[in-house]
């Protein structure tokens, strides 16, 4: 690694959502010129075994610092090195106290750097890369894992003061200031980000004053799908944004696409041969992304709305819901159980599906989704037309981009948001409305193949975006313009 070259620091949020996007990124930028280095912790690196080898392998300029998690100083066990290994929501505000407590070891680690960094894009939830950036006489940039548009929302709900005069948080409003009517509730866009949260006080002013001394904003988006929201939030934070999404299209071959995150629960090549057998656009892929708790009672009624369809389908069990409802497991697997009926037809992957390799597949042609955001763009990216069905957090919001906005899916009509880890044991969604819902997301005319054109579309520009010229690709060389400033100003 020669010196003279923009070396980045990234500090993701320790979460599936934040450090996929985190590798996805170092990836881009460090095929484009730059020295990356992401910091994570032992746990989280286990997780990255294939990425790493992936890129030892391809001698791409990427480092992992795995820093110890400072467990005993936060007061949170050792083994809650992610938010889905967080299954406490008192030791939440520990979780937070121990990312922050790495700002030491990492400022230490850097001095040992060579060459040293001259850029750190610190994830939202981690305000205090601020203060390394500042020690170290480098620009800091603020990455969110949410839409333009959700951000967007959330400032002018904040500028409009919206929630002070609002008692019933599920009493709707229209959200102020946006070019089209656009209504939610204040469970449904929760003011975690631009209003102090409860219990969160201190972080909550980090991450504005952050984003208040920031050199810009970088997300997973892109102008070709939220230009209007992107210019939106330029003005009202008088930051530039670098929309360099979608990130999931950092990864080219089969093998980088299933390296995401945990390693899978099956054999990527097994499931890549499945989808072949089936017809092109037929499979619906079921997903709620890497931390929503989907209850047992919850999940027969997936289970038996998805049967009674009569559709294809590949459906995503965690390991932990099964852990949490070993009646599930049974129900799946006795002898006349759910995987018998469906044979042939459907496929549960329990545990962690390479998700990012299946949407890419043909015969692949509909997703139902919780609206986390890496699986909207991921989405998009495969021009895959969803079924939405948020939790909680930016999810709603991020349906209504889906939805109303992108006009890309079909809601299965949640009424309010639905705790993840901690909810109660309840069904939310009865298997008729599962039954219904799929079949409209994979309805063949009418409406639905209007969406399907719609999203083919969306997705063949988005993709074009990434190339050299697109206005993703030219985002990225401007933010590595960025990383070069100090190496400018030293030669
Ligand atoms: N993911 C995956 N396999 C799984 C579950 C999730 O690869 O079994 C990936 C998914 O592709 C996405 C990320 O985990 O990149 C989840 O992020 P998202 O924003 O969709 O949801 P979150 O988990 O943050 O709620």
């Amino acid at each position: 690694m020669a010196a003279g070259e923009p070396h980045f620091v990234i500090i993701p949020l320790l979460a599936q959502g934040h450090i996929i996007p985190a590798c996805d990124m170092a990836r881009l930028l460090a095929t484009n010129g730059a020295i990356v280095t992401v910091v994570i912790t032992p746990a989280n690196l286990t997780r990255l075994h294939s990425f790493s080898t992936l890129i030892s392998t391809s001698n791409l300029p990427i480092r992992l610092a795995s820093l110890p998690f400072p467990s005993t100083a936060a007061s949170i066990p050792d083994s809650c090195q992610n938010v889905d290994l967080v299954h406490s929501p008192d030791l939440f505000s520990n979780f937070f106290l121990a990312m922050s407590l790495l700002q030491t070891p990492l400022l230490e680690y850097l001095h040992g750097q060579h060459p040293p960094p001259t850029c750190i894009i610190s994830d939202h939830f981690q305000p205090w890369g601020m203060n390394i950036a500042r020690e170290l006489s480098i620009p800091n940039l603020i990455f969110h894992g949410f839409s333009s548009f959700t951000l967007t929302a959330m400032l002018t709900i904040k500028n409009h003061k919206i929630y002070q005069s609002l008692t019933d948080v599920h009493k709707p409003f229209i959200i102020p200031g946006l070019p089209q009517p656009i209504e939610t509730t204040k469970a449904k866009a929760p003011p975690f980000f631009y209003e102090e949260a409860p219990g969160f006080e201190k972080l909550a002013q980090e991450a504005i004053m952050a984003e208040d001394t920031c050199e810009g904003i970088v997300l997973n988006t892109c102008s070709e799908m939220e230009s209007y929201f992107t210019q939106q939030l330029e003005e009202l934070t008088g930051k530039k944004v670098y929309a360099i999404g979608p990130l999931p299209l950092a990864n080219k071959d089969a093998a980088s696409k299933a390296a995401r995150g945990n390693k899978p629960s099956i054999d990527e090549s097994q499931c890549l041969q499945w989808l072949d057998s089936m017809p092109e656009s037929s499979v619906i892929y079921v997903s709620f992304g890497s931390i929503t708790h989907t209850v047992a009672a919850q999940l027969i009624e997936i289970g038996a709305g998805l049967e009674a369809s009569g559709l294809r389908f590949i459906w995503v069990i965690k390991e932990s819901e099964l852990m949490a409802a070993p009646e599930v497991g049974k129900w799946l697997t006795e002898e006349e159980g759910f995987e018998k009926r469906v044979e042939g037809r459907g496929m549960v992957i329990k545990g962690w599906a390479p998700q990012a390799a299946i949407l890419g597949h043909s015969a692949v042609g509909g997703f139902v989704t919780h609206c986390g955001w890496n699986s909207v763009m991921e989405s998009v990216s495969a021009g895959l037309p969803m079924l939405t069905w948020p939790h909680f957090a930016d999810q709603f919001l991020n349906e209504k981009v889906v939805v109303e906005v992108l006009k890309v899916g079909v809601p299965v009509g949640i009424g309010k948001p639905i705790m993840y880890v901690f909810g109660e044991e309840m069904v939310v969604v009865g298997r008729e409305v599962v039954e219904k819902g799929v079949k409209c997301l994979m309805e063949c005319g009418g409406e639905g193949e209007e969406r399907r054109k719609r999203v083919r579309e969306l997705g063949e520009k988005v993709r074009k975006a990434v190339d050299k010229g697109g206005s993703s690709f030219e985002n990225l060389i401007k933010l590595i313009e960025v990383g070069s400033k100090k190496l400018m100003k030293s030669t």
